[in-house]
């Protein structure tokens, strides 16, 4: 008797954890049930994915959908939405909402908010306080967590940890990987005198300078070093950092942000005013070489987007007053597939990075791979499809892309979460039915 499944995929180049074969994947009750099938195995749905690669879905580990907080800049129903329009089936969302997520009845609640309102699978961090750290080693196993996130310097919200006293707490806390925004708060601070209100945008990565996510660094990881306790760097920006974290890589892993891979200081500044400002700043040439090079050398776990929306009218003031963080969850897979194209990266390491790296790194339960048993995720992709970027296509409500007017080789082209196709061809398709990961405790 013949194999029926629920989905089949059939003649698509897939991106295997151990190459690209061209092969068709069987799905039931939303998993990778068999590679390989026969001609006449049969199922209640094919997908003809003939001239696509189908790729292992693939996972924004760094967004902020501001939900709870203003709707009319994002949320998760929008957030997710521009996921799965963007080609990702994951994503997981930071804590710095308003209010944070801080305690056990914040994150109970969004676990269930979520479950309701998702378009894509999610996992959610808990935020680190100078006083919940006795609850962090509970919060952070509690269902669709997917750890820690501590911010050492301050950026958007009121969450921050930045003196060694309480980070050492914080790190004796639990015992998963903690991810940091990693700038030194002292130094900011103390730089921030030397600049006014109105000064050059470009002024950003001068007052938040080389050293101060650095310095950020070295302090973190002197403490990991101490206590033992695994880290995850988010958004690493420096020269300087890529070349220390090879020491670290017993107890660090690295993330380096599309924005770092692809726009560079000054044109950046002169290019888009208070829209290329974020925190760590977009640097010069020299820096993005250098995380090129240390994506290339293996050093870099996981790419994020950092999509962190705010109204037009917040990111137009004068500098320092408009606010930090660019959109992105939409643009990431595109921006990201046409660096493959352009031969920056393997489509097999962009996976690596993008799908394997974030479920290693945070310990995703069946997410990562396409391999039988895991979650059917599926990201198929036109590598061939050149599109613009447009405005019009962003369903983010505060409506900007820092990417507006690129051009693009290669496009997310169909969005598959555990078995259910929920984007073709621009086409959002059903309801939102996203679920939280599970996570290894
Ligand atoms: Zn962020």
């Amino acid at each position: 008797m013949s194999a029926h499944f629920d989905l089949l995929i059939r003649n698509g180049t897939c991106v295997l954890p151990w190459g690209a074969e061209q092969t068709d994947v069987g799905v039931r009750n939303g998993r990778i049930i068999a590679l390989g099938v026969g001609p006449d195995a049969t199922a209640d749905e094919t997908i003809d994915a003939r001239h696509l690669h189908v790729l292992p879905g693939l996972i924004d580990p760094h967004v902020h959908f501001r939900d709870p907080g203003d709707a009319s800049v994002e949320s998760i129903p929008t957030g997710s939405k521009g996921a799965i329009l963007g080609g990702l089936t994951t994503v997981f969302d930071m804590p710095n909402t308003e209010p944070s997520m801080v305690d056990a009845a914040g994150m109970s609640w969004k676990r269930e908010y979520v479950e309701r309102v998702s378009w894509c699978d999610m996992g959610i961090y808990v935020g680190g306080t100078k006083t919940n750290i006795p609850e962090l080693g509970n919060l952070e196993l509690t269902c669709g967590c997917c750890g820690i996130k501590i911010f050492a310097g301050s950026s958007t919200g009121n969450l921050m940890v930045e003196d060694d006293e309480h980070l050492e707490m914080v790190m004796r806390s639990g015992r998963r990987r903690i991810a940091f925004h990693s700038e030194d708060e002292y130094r900011l601070q103390a730089r921030k005198p030397m600049y006014k209100v109105g000064d050059p945008y470009a002024s950003h990565m001068e007052w938040r300078d080389e050293e101060c996510a650095f310095l950020g660094t070295r302090r973190l990881m002197a403490l990991a070093r101490k206590t033992g306790r695994p880290a995850h760097i988010l958004h690493v920006s420096t020269a300087q950092e890529f070349d220390y974290l090879k020491e670290f890589r017993d107890i660090a892993t690295a993330e380096v942000l599309v924005n770092h891979l692809t726009q560079v200081a000054p044109d950046c500044y002169e290019r888009l005013d208070g829209f290329a400002v974020m925190n760590p700043p977009i640097r010069g040439q020299k820096h993005m070489d250098a995380a090129w090079r240390a994506l290339n050398d293996g050093l870099v776990d996981t790419i994020g987007s950092d999509h962190a929306p705010h109204a037009r009218e917040k990111k137009m003031l004068p500098w320092p007053n408009c606010a930090s963080g660019l959109t992105g969850v939409q643009t990431l897979v595109p921006i990201m597939l046409n660096h493959v194209n352009a031969g920056r990266l393997s489509l097999t390491r962009m996976v690596d990075l993008m799908s394997a790296g974030p479920a290693r790194v945070y310990g995703a339960v069946a997410k990562g791979r396409l391999a039988a048993g895991y979650d059917a995720d599926f990201t198929l992709v036109d590598m061939k499809k050149q599109r613009r970027i447009e405005e019009s296509w962003i369903v983010c409500p505060a409506g900007w892309t820092p990417f507006a007017g690129m051009d693009i080789t290669g496009w997310p082209v169909g969005t598959i979460v555990r078995g259910k196709a929920v984007m073709r061809d621009d086409t959002v398709i059903g309801e939102p039915s996203g679920k939280l990961v599970k996570f290894i405790g």
